[in-house]
C-alpha cells in the first residue's frame, strides 16, 4: 500500500461527506476520494428537500407526524418492495439529519409549507436558503476542510476494491495508488451517466438526456458486482417530468401541487398533474414529440417567486406569459377549444376524468407556460446494504469492510420511476452516510 488509513470514502457527495464528517467525528483517519469537483453532485443541483418526521419546525407549524407514518409513507408509495428495516431505520433518523445541519452545521432550515407532495401525509419536506442542495453540501465540505484528522483528495477518481485473500475488503485503488484502509464507504451515486448501465437497467430511459451530474457512472455498483455483492431494484430510479424542454433548467414540483393544467400538444391533458414528478416523466415522454405545456397563474407563480430554483428557471427564459389564458394558448399554438374542455375537466364544475385532487385552476391574469419534458434525474437501484450500511451478498452474509449509500446502494424506491417519494434520494445518502459513517469508525480495531 501507498497510504494506509482507517477509513475511505470514495464519492463526495450527499452521503460521502456526511460519512466522512461523522467517523471523523469518532476520531477516526478519513481519505475523501472525490472524482471531481468541477463535474459536482446531485445533491448540489437537488432542491435540497429532506424529509424528517418529529422535527421543531413541524412542531411549530402545528403539523402531527411520526416516524412510524413516515415509514407508512415511504412503504405505500413502492408497493412495500423496499426494504421495511432500512426505511425505518432512515426515518427515525431523519429528525437527527435536520439537528446535524441546523445546530452543528449552522444551516437554517425551513418546512416546505408552500405544498403538499402526493404520497406526503403531512408536510414534512424540509429546506435549506433558496431551496437548493448547495448549502447542505458546502456546509458539510466546510466543516470536513477544518478537521486535521480528514484528507480530501480532490480529481482523484477510485479506480477499484482491493481485497485479501479472504475476500475482505482492504483498501481502494486510485489509478496508480493503493490505499490501505480499515474501511470502505462507497458513495459514488449510482448510474445516470452510464448511457450502458441505463440501457441495461432502464430501458424506458435508453437515449433520454438525464439531468444528473456526469461523473456518476455507476463506478461502485459494478465493484460491488465484480466482488459478488447482491444488487437490487436496478430498475429504479427518479425520473422528472417538470423538465423545461431546450432550457435545461426545471419547474418546481409546487407549480402542479398548487393547480397547474399541463396538456399535450393538441391541448388534451394525459395524466393527473398532482400525481409524483417522477412517474410523471413516463407520462410525459408517452407525449406527441415527448413534451407537454404546463400551464399556470399568477397566484402559482407567487408563491415560489422567492426561490433560487425558481428565479434559475425564469432567468433562463423558459416561461413563457400572457395575458390571458388564450393568448398563452396561442404563444404554444395549442387548439384553444380543448384547452378549455381540459381547464373544464378539473375545475370543479364535472368529475374529472383524470381524479385530480380539487385543486384550484389557472384563473388569475397573468397567466404562464412552459414546454416541459421528461427525462431521468438519477438511479435509485445498486449494492444491497443492511440497517448499518454494510454490502451484502446474496446470502445475506456482510462483505467485511465495505459499506455503502445513496446512490450506490439500493434504494427506498421500489422497483420503478413510481415507487418514489419526493425525498426519497436525500433519505438514503444522508442518512446511509451518518449510519455508515457512524459504523465504520465504531468498529474499527485499534
Ligand atoms: C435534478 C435533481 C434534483 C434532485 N432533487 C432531490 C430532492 O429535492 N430531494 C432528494 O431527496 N433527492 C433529490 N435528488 C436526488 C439526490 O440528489 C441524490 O439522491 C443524492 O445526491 C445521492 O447522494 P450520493 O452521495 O449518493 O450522490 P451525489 O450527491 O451525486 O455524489 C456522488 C459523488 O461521487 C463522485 N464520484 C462518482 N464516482 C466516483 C469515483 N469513482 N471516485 C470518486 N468519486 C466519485 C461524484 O463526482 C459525486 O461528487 C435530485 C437529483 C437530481 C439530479
Amino acid at each position: 500500500m501507498d497510504l494506509s488509513t482507517d477509513v475511505v470514502v470514495v464519492g463526495g457527495g450527499a452521503c460521502g461527506l456526511m460519512a466522512a464528517w461523522r467517523a471523523a467525528r469518532h476520531g477516526a483517519e478519513v481519505v475523501l476520494l472525490e472524482k471531481d469537483r468541477r463535474l459536482g453532485c446531485n445533491a448540489e443541483i437537488a432542491s435540497g428537500s429532506l424529509p424528517a418526521a418529529g422535527t421543531r419546525h413541524q412542531r411549530a407549524a402545528g403539523v402531527v407526524d411520526s416516524v412510524d407514518r413516515m415509514a407508512c409513507d415511504i412503504l405505500a408509495k413502492n408497493k412495500g418492495q423496499a426494504d421495511a428495516a432500512i426505511v425505518r431505520a432512515l426515518c427515525a433518523r431523519s429528525p437527527e439529519i435536520i439537528g446535524i445541519f441546523e445546530d452543528e452545521l449552522g444551516v437554517p432550515l425551513e418546512l416546505n409549507t408552500d405544498s403538499s407532495r402526493f404520497g406526503f401525509s403531512a408536510l414534512r419536506l424540509h429546506n435549506g436558503p433558496g431551496r437548493t442542495g448547495a448549502p447542505l453540501i458546502a456546509a458539510l465540505r466546510g466543516a470536513l476542510e477544518s478537521m486535521a484528522n480528514v484528507t480530501m483528495a480532490d480529481r482523484t477518481p477510485g479506480t477499484g476494491l482491493i481485497t485479501d485473500q479472504a475476500g475482505s475488503v482492504v483498501g481502494v485503488e486510485a489509478g496508480t495508488q493503493r490505499l490501505g484502509a480499515g474501511r470502505v464507504i462507497l458513495a459514488c451515486d449510482g448510474f445516470g451517466a452510464n448511457a450502458a448501465m441505463v440501457a441495461r437497467y432502464i430501458p424506458e430511459m435508453a437515449g433520454v438526456e438525464g439531468i444528473g451530474v456526469q461523473g456518476n457512472t455507476g463506478d461502485a455498483i459494478r465493484w460491488g458486482m465484480a466482488l459478488g455483492a447482491a444488487t437490487a431494484h436496478m430498475g429504479s430510479y427518479q425520473g422528472h417530468g417538470l423538465v423545461c424542454a431546450g432550457y435545461g433548467t426545471r419547474l418546481v414540483p409546487e407549480i402542479p401541487q398548487l393547480g397547474a393544467v399541463i396538456v399535450n400538444r393538441e391541448g388534451r391533458r394525459f395524466a393527473r398533474e398532482d400525481q409524483g414528478y417522477s412517474e410523471f416523466a413516463r407520462e410525459v415522454l408517452a407525449q406527441p414529440g415527448g413534451v407537454a405545456v404546463a400551464i399556470f397563474d399568477q397566484r402559482m407563480f407567487d408563491v415560489v417567486a422567492r426561490l433560487d430554483h425558481w428565479r434559475n428557471t425564469v432567468a433562463s427564459g423558459a416561461i413563457k406569459s400572457a395575458p390571458t389564458l388564450a393568448g398563452l394558448a396561442a404563444t404554444f399554438r395549442l387548439p384553444w377549444d380543448a384547452v378549455q374542455g381540459s381547464l373544464r375537466d378539473c375545475d370543479g364544475s364535472r368529475p374529472d376524468p383524470l381524479r385530480r385532487a380539487a385543486l384550484p385552476v389557472p384563473a388569475v391574469a397573468p397567466f404562464h407556460g412552459a414546454l416541459i419534458t421528461g427525462t431521468l434525474a438519477h438511479t435509485q437501484g445498486g449494492l444491497v446494504v443492511d440497517v448499518h450500511a454494510r454490502v451484502l451478498r446474496p446470502d445475506g452474509t456482510p462483505i467485511p469492510n465495505l459499506y455503502a449509500g445513496g446512490g450506490s446502494a439500493a434504494g427506498i424506491s421500489g422497483e420503478s420511476a413510481d415507487g418514489y417519494l419526493s425525498g426519497n434520494g436525500l433519505l438514503s445518502a444522508y442518512g446511509l452516510g451518518l449510519i455508515a459513517g457512524d459504523h465504520a469508525a465504531q468498529t474499527l480495531r485499534r
